[in-house]
C-alpha cells in the first residue's frame, strides 16, 4: 500500500510502497486510515529541520493528526469493536523505568525525552492506508463528529493548555470576575484556541498578522470574537486598543510575539505557549517591565506540548460543544481537502487554513 514518507538523508518527501499491517498482538487494533490533517509541523519535517525516522529505517511516514476506523481488534481489546471511530495520540512512552510521567502515562511530560512520536520522532505516522495502534494509545470519536473529528488532534492541545490555565485560576484565593481572552495567531491552532475561550464564556480577541479582511479575520468575528490585525496594530498598542487580557495563549511561535505577550497581561494573568520558535530565534526587548509585572502582578507564564488521554477527552467534548455553537465556522477550519499523491505539493504550498488528506478521495 502506498505511504508518504520523508527520506531525510536524501532530502525527499515521496510516495512510496509499505507491506500492509497485521494484527500482532492481543490489544491490537488495525485501523483503516480515514483522514489525517498537516500542520506546521509536518512543514517542519518535510524541508528536513526536524523528524527522525524509526530506529534502522532511511524513512519517516508522515502524518500525526489521524482520524481512523477501527476494522479488526486483537482478542483482549476491551474499549474498542470493527466500525468505530478513533484518533490515535501521537506521543508513546519512553522506556525509563524511573520516568514517572511515562510510567503514568503522560508521555507528554517525559522527563527523559526518550519518547517516540508517530509521524514525528522515532515512529511511522498515519499518511497510509491501513495502520496498527495498541488499544492504549486510541480514543474513540463519536460518529456524528465524523466530518470535523481530524481536528481532535490539534484541539488537545489547546485542551491541554486550557485545562492548566483553569488549575492556575482554580488555585486563586477568589473568585474571578467576567474574563477576557487573547489568541496571538490565526493558525488551526489559534482559531481552535479562540472557539475555547470563546465557549468558555471569555470575551475573546484574535490578533495576527492576516488582514482584517481575510478569512481567518471573517472567522473570528463569526465565533462572536473580535480580530485585530497585527500589521496595523503593534503588540504594545494593544493594550490601548483592547485593554488587558486574563489569559494570553499564543500559537505563532514568533519569538517576540512570545516574550512580549505578558506585555498585554492583567494582574494574576496567565500565558501559556505553544509555539516552537526556531532555536537561533532571536528578540530584542526590553524586559524589565515585563519581568517587574511577573512578580509584582503574580503573572504566571507557561509551555505545553502534546497531549494526554484527558486531554483527548476535553477536546472531543470541546468539539461536541463547537458543533451546537458555531459548527459552519469549525467546518470553514478545513479548508482544503486532497489526495495521497497531492501531499508533497500541499507540503510545499500550504492554502488557506488547516489542510486535510482524505484517504478514500477519487482521484
Ligand atoms: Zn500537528
Ligand atoms: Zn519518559
Amino acid at each position: 500500500m502506498q505511504a508518504i514518507a520523508v527520506f531525510p538523508s536524501q532530502k525527499r518527501v515521496d510516495l512510496l510502497d509499505i507491506p500492509e499491517p497485521q494484527l500482532n498482538g492481543r490489544t491490537d487494533v488495525l485501523l483503516k486510515v480515514r483522514e489525517v490533517g498537516l500542520c506546521g509541523t509536518d512543514r517542519e519535517i518535510s524541508s528536513f529541520e526536524y523528524g527522525t525516522p524509526p530506529r534502522g529505517s532511511d524513512h519517516l511516514v508522515l502524518g500525526h493528526e489521524s482520524l481512523a476506523e477501527v476494522v479488526e481488534v486483537g482478542r483482549e481489546v476491551r474499549s474498542l469493536k470493527p466500525g468505530d471511530l478513533v484518533v490515535a495520540m501521537v506521543r508513546r512512552p519512553c522506556p525509563h523505568p524511573d520516568c514517572r510521567p511515562c510510567r503514568g502515562g503522560r508521555p507528554d511530560f517525559c522527563v527523559t525525552g526518550d519518547y517516540t512520536e508517530r509521524g514525528i520522532k522515532g515512529a511511522d505516522g498515519f499518511l497510509t492506508y491501513y495502520v496498527g495502534e495498541d488499544e492504549t494509545y486510541l480514543v474513540r470519536v463519536p460518529h456524528a463528529l465524523a466530518e470535523v473529528a481530524v481536528l481532535v488532534e490539534p484541539l488537545t492541545v489547546v485542551a491541554k493548555a486550557s485545562d492548566r490555565t483553569q488549575s492556575i485560576f482554580y488555585g486563586l484565593p477568589f473568585e474571578p470576575g467576567p474574563q477576557r481572552g487573547l489568541v496571538l495567531g490565526a493558525g488551526p491552532i489559534g482559531l481552535l484556541g479562540a472557539m475555547v475561550l470563546v465557549a468558555d464564556g471569555f470575551e475573546t480577541v484574535v490578533y495576527s498578522r492576516d488582514s482584517e479582511q481575510s478569512k481567518q479575520a471573517e472567522l473570528v468575528r463569526s465565533l462572536g470574537a473580535h480580530y485585530v490585525s497585527s500589521t496595523s496594530n503593534p503588540l504594545e498598542s494593544l493594550r490601548e486598543s483592547s485593554g488587558e487580557f486574563d489569559v494570553v495563549l499564543e500559537a505563532v511561535g514568533f519569538a517576540p510575539l512570545m516574550v512580549g505577550a505578558t506585555q498585554v497581561l492583567k494582574p494574576n494573568g496567565v500565558v501559556a505557549l505553544t509555539g516552537v520558535p526556531p532555536e537561533t530565534a532571536t528578540a530584542e526587548l526590553k524586559v524589565g517591565r515585563g519581568l517587574r509585572n511577573l512578580v509584582l502582578r503574580n503573572e504566571v507564564v507557561f509551555g505545553t506540548v502534546n497531549a494526554g488521554r484527558r486531554d483527548h477527552l476535553s477536546a472531543i467534548h470541546h468539539l461536541e460543544q463547537f458543533m451546537v455553537l458555531f459548527p459552519q465556522s469549525v467546518r470553514e477550519l478545513i479548508t482544503h481537502r486532497a489526495r495521497l499523491d497531492e501531499v508533497p505539493q500541499m507540503l510545499k504550498q500550504k492554502q488557506g487554513i488547516k489542510n486535510v488528506v482524505e484517504m478514500d478521495r477519487a482521484a
